[in-house]
């Protein structure tokens, strides 16, 4: 028997107002169900906002370095359960084992990082223009704060959401991803564990269409958080801004890797297909576009559908290179952008299938994509797929990859494979997107820099993580004091 869970609010765990219900299944075995979820209505969602509003002066007013206990204890929480929440992140989204101990781990690291923190918030000292006169700032939390998240990384984008927002003293309604309840509830419930007071943490699931105007517009609400696709988030941006509320969105991309002549071409396969196939190519930064010089197109080329078609694909459970894709609609969208390159006169040279037979039958896998006859202006060129599809453009020189990489909607991450320090530093220089490797592949954030991306990929208003985070959700009040 499948339990049913509850929303979070204020401290209790209670099924949604109108009673009813959604499951969360295993996309890898449809057989398994891992759960039962509130199907919330915006009744539901304003409970959680005002259990948010009337904690927020007592969460506020704890001591930070005693805030930072909490998430220091939420970490050991979770780093005692690895294993079983690293099973429990595989079973409902689907990535493999491997994938998902690392993104577990990358939660707990999120929250001792902010625990930490939380000790060292502070403002600035200035000098004063005047005899006797202090200048300085003091940083303060903004009150209550909407948190809402996509399913790709169920546990580390509530993470490094949350941590920062509580270490600063806001308090927050927390809406995951239809497709992954369970993870997120996971978190709520190590922070329970931790001990954090009762309204400062809401948790409210069900249908974003349904919650999410709520979300984004009630009155106590001070300011959203957004990580998801560009179409919802820009919706999102409209309607919260319209109300005046302080909005960070982080959306999709279309990632290029560059690989030039110089490259090592053994290296440039393997930078460039672990980010366009690792997590089932289902992440913001995955790499969807290589850009590769003439000279290397052909080596390039062979060596990049051997490393496809050598992939073991299967359950997470196994731990197989690449697992299935995380639900119905999301096989179904790449099989449909597939047809699409076909249509527009791309050549599929591997893969473009879904897996059938056996076990591939219970969940939704699909074949490590390539394409080739790319053209720029082609819509697998342009539009995020969020599968394991990459097209691979030849390039003449340094200016021809470059002009082609900036030419889409999307900005967040970029990638060029070069022995040569002066294309790298052009690179640098002259890429627009917010996260830039060099011979590293577009995919894999340190949690302690800024993150986020330009263009559609971002609403370029404030970074998440690293010390960036802090900024986004506290407010400045600069001090004359004379005495
Ligand atoms: P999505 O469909 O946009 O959903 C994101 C979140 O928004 C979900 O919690 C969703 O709830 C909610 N939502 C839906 N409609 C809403 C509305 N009208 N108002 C408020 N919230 C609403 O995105 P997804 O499919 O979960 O995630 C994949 C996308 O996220 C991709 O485009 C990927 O690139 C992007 N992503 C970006 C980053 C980044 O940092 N740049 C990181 C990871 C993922 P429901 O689930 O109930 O619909």
């Amino acid at each position: 028997m499948s339990q049913t869970y509850g929303n979070y609010i204020d401290g209790e765990w209670k099924a949604a107002s109108s009673g009813k219900t959604f499951e969360s299944r295993n996309p890898a075995d449809r057989g398994d169900l891992i759960g039962i979820y509130p199907r919330s209505t915006q009744e539901d969602a304003t409970d959680a906002i005002e259990a948010a509003a009337t904690a927020t002066a007592d969460w506020a007013s704890m001591p930070a370095p005693d805030r930072g206990h909490i998430l220091a204890r939420t970490a050991q929480r979770l780093d005692d359960r690895k294993a079983e929440l690293t099973e429990t992140l595989t079973r409902e989204e689907g990535k493999t084992l491997s994938e998902a101990g690392g993104e577990v781990q990358r939660a707990i690291d999120i929250f001792q990082y902010y625990a930490a923190k939380a000790r060292d918030l502070g403002g600035t000292v200035k000098s004063p223009s005047a005899r006797e006169q202090n200048l300085y700032t003091v940083n303060e939390p903004l009150g209550v704060v909407s948190l809402i998240t996509p399913w790709n990384y169920p546990i580390a984008i509530p993470a490094w959401k949350l941590a920062p927002a509580l270490a600063t003293g806001n308090t927050v309604v927390l809406k995951p991803a239809s497709q992954t309840p369970e993870i997120a509830r996971q978190l709520v419930l190590a922070l329970d564990e931790a001990g954090l007071p009762a309204g400062a943490l809401n948790f409210v699931t069900g249908s974003g269409s349904e919650v999410g105007e709520v979300l984004t517009t009630h009155d106590a609400i001070e300011a959203v958080s957004f990580t998801g696709s560009a179409g919802v988030g820009e919706h999102v941006y409209q309607s919260a801004t319209e109300q005046e509320k302080r909005v960070q969105l982080e959306m999709g991309s279309k990632n290029p890797a560059i690989v030039m002549k110089s490259a090592n071409v053994d290296e440039a396969v393997d930078i460039v297909a672990s980010g366009a196939f690792g997590v089932t190519g289902q992440a913001c930064t995955a790499t969807s576009r290589a850009l590769v010089h003439e000279d290397v197109y052909e080596s390039f080329l062979n060596g990049l559908i051997d490393y496809a078609e050598s992939l073991e694909i299967g359950p997470g459970q196994d731990d197989p290179d690449m697992g299935p894709h995380a639900s119905q609609a999301e096989l179904e969208g790449t099989l449909e952008y597939v047809s699409i390159g076909e249509e527009e006169g791309g050549t599929l040279v591997t893969g473009g299938s879904r897996l059938e037979g056996g076990q591939y039958d219970d969940g939704f896998y699909v074949e490590p994509t390539v394409f080739t006859d790319v053209d720029p202006g082609m819509r697998i060129a342009r539009e995020e797929i969020f599968g394991p599809v990459l097209s691979v453009i030849p390039v003449r020189d340094f200016d021809h990859a470059i002009e082609i990489a900036n030419d889409v909607d999307f900005g967040l991450s970029a990638s060029i494979v070069t022995n040569d320090l002066r294309q790298a530093n052009r690179f640098v220089d002259e890429i627009e997107t917010g996260v830039v490797k060099v011979n590293e592949k577009t995919t894999g954030l340190e949690l302690h820099v800024p993150f986020g991306g330009v263009k559609r990929s971002s609403s370029e208003t404030w970074r998440e993580q690293g010390d960036a985070a802090l900024d986004f959700y506290t407010l400045s009040k600069t001090v004359y004091m004379s005495y």
